[in-house]
């Protein structure tokens, strides 16, 4: 069945021993995060071949899903009051920014007679979670630590998914010296200062120091192969993980530019577009539902995405092959939001590649 997602298995595992390999050569653990393929079992499978301290997830469903392993869940999205009872049941640690939140994971350990690990997010600057000032952090720690149920497992932050704060050393260096600031105020020991995800692993791939770190948090450099300071393709791993095909299911010569009126298309935008004069255009039975297309290319030679409707894709392929023909099937490279929308998708089956 098309649309379809082709999965390549065998990579992403070559990926993932890479990155946790060159991680633990700086005395760094990581937490692969499962989230953009909502944990999917044999995706899962292929990061556990490189042996990881964590298995992570903002959504706490898909570390229910992967219960029966045996490896420690990081819930990395802050927990909601709500899913308390189930953040205890499927994660081991967390990542956390309020007291409050923290008091309710402690009492239902008590129910649950468990304990519950919490990794304290700071906020350098990107400004999603995190304590943003360093007395509202400390206050927050003196009572966590006379929480019985709770560990205090160490402090992290998380760059650039909202604010596009690129990491530097000197971001890391701050975050080490705060744990070594709250360790000596506490006189505890940290175990884990958790320097962010694949934005900072660009640090580590440009050689430089991530003295102090002894965690990272990798989904992207790992399925897509990418890192996500500055979206550069990683050398040495694979980057086409993630294939869909599509089928055509019209195929015609038509003008390059609308006719008539123009006002705003589907999805409020108006559209613009270029005159070429007549082109060859072919649509595929795929649209915004299953993939964001603009965060795709075309594998075929000569063809060019042109826009999306929920449940069409419409290319140029004037510059493709000539026998191109109602029913073929096209294949594109799929990047993070695209991969994101099909896995979320469910008119997109799923084929695995060993
Ligand atoms: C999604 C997420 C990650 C992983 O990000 P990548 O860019 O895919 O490596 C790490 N930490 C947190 C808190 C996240 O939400």
């Amino acid at each position: 069945m098309y649309p379809k997602l082709e999965i390549n298995i065998k990579k992403i595992e070559q990926n993932a021993l890479k990155a946790v390999n060159m991680c633990k050569e700086q005395g760094i653990d990581v937490a692969i995060v499962t989230k953009l393929t909502l944990a999917d079992s044999k995706v899962v499978d292929s990061f556990l071949k490189a042996k990881p301290k964590y298995l992570a997830d903002s959504r706490i469903k898909n570390l229910e899903k992967l219960g029966d392993i045996n490896i420690e869940k990081m819930l990395i999205r802050m927990p909601m009051a709500s899913e308390i009872e189930k953040v205890v049941k499927y994660s081991q640690v967390s990542l956390n920014s309020e007291l409050e939140t923290i008091k309710l994971i402690n009492e239902e350990c008590k129910k649950q007679n468990k304990t519950h690990k919490v990794i304290l997010m700071v906020d350098l600057g990107d400004l999603r979670e995190g304590f943003f000032k360093k007395e509202e952090l400390f206050s927050c720690i003196k009572e966590v630590i006379n929480l019985p149920n709770i560990i205090l497992e160490g402090i992290g932050v998380n760059l650039t998914c909202v604010g596009g704060v690129i990491p530097e050393e000197a971001t890391m260096e701050k975050l080490v010296s705060i744990a070594r600031e709250i360790e000596e105020a506490f006189n505890i020991k940290l175990n884990t200062i958790s320097g962010g995800n694949s934005s900072t692993f660009t640090l580590l791939l440009e050689g430089k120091s991530l003295k102090g770190i002894t965690n990272l948090r990798l989904g992207e450099a790992i399925l897509m192969g990418r890192e996500t300071s500055y979206q550069n393709f990683i050398e040495g791993f694979n980057h086409d993980n993630f294939i869909l095909k599509a089928q055509i299911i019209e195929l015609k010569e038509k003008p390059s530019v609308p006719i008539g009126k123009i006002g705003k298309d589907a999805f409020d935008n108006i559209p613009v577009f270029k005159d070429k004069g007549e082109i060859k255009k072919a649509i595929l039975a795929v649209g915004r539902q299953d993939i964001v297309w603009d965060n795709m290319v075309a594998l075929d030679e000569g063809v060019e995405i042109l826009g999306a409707s929920s449940d069409h894709l419409v290319l140029d392929v004037t510059k493709a092959r000539k026998d191109l023909k109602v029913g073929d099937i096209l294949s594109f490279n799929l990047f993070y939001s695209a991969v994101l929308a099909s896995m979320t998708s469910p008119y997109v089956s799923k084929e695995y590649i060993y």
